[in-house]
């Protein structure tokens, strides 16, 4: 996906600030951060949304949902607590179409999100 936002972050076609990278995960500082941790990890293959995925692509979701658990933990966010979200298209207010899991921490997160 050459125009993709994400997908230029993953070539370093724009510039952000990395927390995290491996052969198949990327994860980095979110530019409008809504907590005092607020991270993206993301495939580096690009995937639009979650209404894509496939059996296939169980193994990459798992890697980053334990990415994410690993970074909360190395921050010192396990025991407090952190958040982590999906958004999925209009009314989850989707606005990148390369799916990211949000890990947002360091303040309480109110339930349920508006
Ligand atoms: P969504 O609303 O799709 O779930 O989340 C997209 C997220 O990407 C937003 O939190 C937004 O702040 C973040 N974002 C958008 N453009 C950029 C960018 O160029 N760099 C970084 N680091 N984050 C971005
Ligand atoms: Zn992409």
């Amino acid at each position: 996906m050459s125009n993709c936002l994400f997908c230029r972050i993953v070539r370093k076609e724009i510039p952000a600030a990395i927390v995290y990278e491996d052969e198949r995960v990327l994860v980095f500082n979110d530019i409008n951060p809504q907590a005092p941790l607020h991270a993206l990890v993301i495939p580096k293959r690009h995937i639009a949304s979650l209404n894509e995925l496939s059996g296939s692509d169980d193994g990459i979701v798992g890697e980053m949902v334990r990415r994410a658990a690993a970074i909360a933990r190395e921050k010192g966010y396990a025991d407090r607590g952190f958040r982590t979200v999906f958004n999925t298209n209009a009314d989850a207010g989707q606005t990148v179409f390369h799916i990211h899991l949000h890990l947002l921490a360091g303040r309480p997160l109110s339930w349920p999100p508006g």
